[in-house]
């Protein structure tokens, strides 16, 4: 999401957002690094399916539900984000009917098609996670300014929760199509034969 974002930064200033008299163009090469180091992308993703998701019977996994749980509760005492509660429910909700149908190889011994999509696996378990996490900050702006605040930390407020709904009607609804696919599971990447890259 970093590289999302100072790309979309970068594509702001057009071409010279491309040029070196801008610092965008370095932060653009800079943070690609982090998909590479500390573990690549890849295989951040085969931890989080492989091993973290599945670790002690999947005990951290429900550990993960129960907070987001707790926050989708708190969110529901708030009127103005009972319908963003809802929505994170049901996100929350496919993230879980998607961890059980990919468990599901893993018990059958077919390790291939468990982790083939590990990666859009991370990226679903990303969107709920800050979509989680934007939820949670909405509840303490709501709350804060519910209790008069300046001026000055109204706006900031304001700013946060603009951010919260930014998220939900453009970041979150993209956990469908990562469902779509996660659901499929027809082997299309890994059956592919080595040969046809030379075709
Ligand atoms: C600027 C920079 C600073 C660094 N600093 C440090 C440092 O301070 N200390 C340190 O120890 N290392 C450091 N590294 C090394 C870094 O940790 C490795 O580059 C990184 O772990 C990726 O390993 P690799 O480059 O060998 O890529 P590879 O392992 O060759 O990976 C290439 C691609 O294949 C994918 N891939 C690899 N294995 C699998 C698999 N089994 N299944 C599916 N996909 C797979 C990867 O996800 C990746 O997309 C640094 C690297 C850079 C570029």
């Amino acid at each position: 999401m970093g590289i999302l974002a100072v790309s979309q930064g970068l594509q702001c200033l057009g071409g010279y957002g491309y040029c070196a008299e801008f610092p965008l163009e370095q932060h653009y090469r800079d943070i690609r690094i982090h998909a590479i180091h500390e573990g690549t992308t890849g295989i951040q993703a085969l931890d989080l399916l492989g091993r973290k998701v599945v670790m002690q019977g999947g005990r951290p996994f429900l550990l993960f539900l129960g907070e987001v749980g707790a926050t989708i509760e708190r969110a529901r005492a708030t009127s103005t984000l009972a319908a963003a509660a809802d929505e994170l429910e049901r996100a929350i909700g496919e993230l879980e009917r998607v961890t059980a149908h990919l468990t599901s190889f893993a018990l059958r011994g077919e390790i291939e098609l468990f982790l083939a999509d590990a990666t859009l696996y991370l990226e679903l378990f990303g969107l709920v996670a800050v979509g989680w996490q934007w939820l949670e900050q909405a509840v303490v702006a709501e709350r804060a300014r519910a209790g008069h605040p300046t001026p000055a930390d109204a706006r900031f407020y304001e700013g946060k929760l603009v951010t919260f709904r930014y998220f939900f009607a453009y970041e979150l609804p993209k956990v469908a199509g990562l469902v779509k696919r996660l659901l499929t599971s027809d082997g299309l990447t890994v059956g592919m034969a080595s040969e046809l890259f030379d075709a």
